[in-house]
């Protein structure tokens, strides 16, 4: 059973590469960020109160977003190993995570590596094809300290836990795909 988690600068790519990474292994992918503009886009409750927070830029309480990955990975279809997009976001997360799972934990911590003037680029270009709320120049700015502040210790964290694999998310989607396999496989 597969259960990797992505971690990488917003803009990284990590989303689209862990659905890529979710058909190679035939399991599915848990996006929290995905899950959460679900219930935006349906007017939700969880997703009147997640809105408030993302569209500042600003991460979702742990209480919300921890009950709502709970509740996805008591679906059936994740029996079979699953990658989480986009979860942990912080240490205490993370520490949620490991007691979520228990004894035998995670597969492996894939960490999609890029410069942060490269994703201002690209997070500007998806924004004028997607759309997100979230994706205005002032609003990544702000995400992007949010990230170095609290997911980039999460390097560090799995990296002591022997579960990291650095990829270098530079370069053509195939490329990267291919590369994290590679380097997933070397991982044993
Ligand atoms: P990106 O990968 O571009 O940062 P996501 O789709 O993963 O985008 O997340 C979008 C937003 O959803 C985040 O900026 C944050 O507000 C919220 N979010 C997603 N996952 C979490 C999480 N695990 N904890 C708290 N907030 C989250």
């Amino acid at each position: 059973m597969i259960k990797l988690v992505v971690l990488g600068a917003p803009g990284a790519g990590k989303g689209t590469q862990a659905a890529r990474l979710a058909e190679h292994f035939g399991i599915p992918t848990i996006s929290t960020g995905a899950l959460f503009r679900t219930h935006m886009a349906a007017g939700t409750e969880l997703g009147e109160l997640a809105a408030s927070y993302i569209n500042h830029g600003n991460l979702v309480p742990d209480e919300v977003t921890t009950g709502m990955l709970a509740e996805r990975l008591s679906e059936p279809d994740v029996a079979a190993g699953f990658i989480l997009d986009g979860y942990p976001r912080n240490l205490e997360q993370a520490a949620v995570l490991d007691e979520t799972l228990g004894d035998e934990g995670l597969t492996a911590v894939v960490d999609f590596e890029i410069r942060g003037t490269e994703v201002v680029n690209r997070l500007l270009a998806r924004a004028a094809i997607e759309g997100r709320s979230d994706d205005t120049e002032e609003i990544i700015r702000h995400r992007l300290m949010v990230y170095r502040e609290k997911t980039a210790p999460l390097v560090d964290y799995y990296r002591e836990r022997g579960l990291l694999v650095p990829v270098d998310a530079v370069g053509e989607v195939d490329e990267v795909t291919a590369r994290t396999i590679a380097a997933l496989s070397d991982a044993g």
